[in-house]
């Protein structure tokens, strides 16, 4: 399985997967033109087999599955139901919430069963947030990989729901005294600080620390541009992740950011050689 994180952020927010000719993206907050520049730049790179054709048909994705009905992830949805024709999977409440597009393509989830796309599997489960939210892990047969953002605190049972995953993407959204001292006004800082807000850096820190072995690579996503900083961020997780051997890495606001979730051959517990492309200096 192949991850390419696209974008992270409340500029939206959108991450590929792809395994054995089955390609889905993970939110749709960025339009084809972004994702066809960012997987041709990562294909250019290196970083993914395939053709290096910009042109945006190349990139379009068998899929698209929203996590929930904000508009840094699922603004874009319909515009792909549209034009590219290809289905959107969404929980009842994000679709009752969200205009998806033609509702003879949009798919219906529940938030507690899993569902298959093609050679992908992805497990969801709700995340307390100010929409209906979920968590998904993506499991090819092979690797598995978990991207959590958009939720206010840990839910009971996140962390057995993440165990074992090869790859946890985690939102590490705000520094608590960035967010106090920060430009916002009461109410917002209110609301991110819910517990059907955001996860802070110290949140995150807590899941990581918690973290049992098996996870080899763990990006830290929707981090804010004016409540956060990366080199915090990672400092931070670094400090939770001490003694477990895993590579730690920062998805910025646009990517791409590849994740070969297979390790190294002969090193099956190394850390994982993730490519970054575009990323924050200092890490
Ligand atoms: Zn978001
Ligand atoms: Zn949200």
């Amino acid at each position: 399985m192949q991850i390419t994180i696209i974008a992270s952020g409340s500029g939206g927010n959108a991450t590929l997967f792809a395994s054995r000719g089955t390609r889905v993206l993970v939110d749709a907050g960025v339009g084809p033109r972004v994702l066809a520049q960012c997987l041709a730049a990562a294909a250019t790179a290196g970083c993914t087999s395939g053709s290096t054709s910009s042109s945006t048909s190349d990139w379009t994705p068998d899929a698209i599955v929203v996590t929930h009905a904000h508009a840094d992830h699922v603004g874009v949805a319909a515009r792909y139901n549209k034009k590219h024709k290809i289905p959107i999977y969404a929980s009842e409440a994000t679709a009752r919430a969200a205009h998806l597009g033609d509702p003879e393509r949009v798919r219906l989830f529940s938030p507690r069963e899993p569902f298959a796309i093609g050679a992908l599997t992805f497990s969801p489960r709700p995340l307390p947030h100010d929409a209906a939210q979920v968590a998904l892990v993506v499991d090819d047969g092979a690797r598995r990989a978990a991207l959590v953002t958009d939720l206010g605190e840990v839910p009971p049972g996140l962390l057995e729901h993440v165990a074992g995953c090869d790859v946890l993407m985690l939102e590490s959204n705000y520094d608590e005294d960035m967010l106090d001292a920060g430009p916002y006004p009461q109410h917002l800082k209110r609301r991110i600080l819910s517990a059907r807000g955001h996860l802070s850096n110290a949140q995150a820190c807590a899941l990581l620390a918690a973290l049992p072995g098996g996870t080899h690579t763990v990006a830290l996503m929707h981090l804010s541009e004016n409540n956060n900083r990366p080199d915090l961020a990672l400092a931070a997780a670094r400090d939770a992740l001490l003694g477990k051997r895993a590579r730690l890495l920062a998805a910025p606001p646009r990517g791409p950011l590849v994740l070969d979730t297979a390790p190294p051959p002969g090193a099956a517990r190394a850390p994982l050689a993730a490519r970054q492309l575009g990323l924050f200096p200092g890490m």
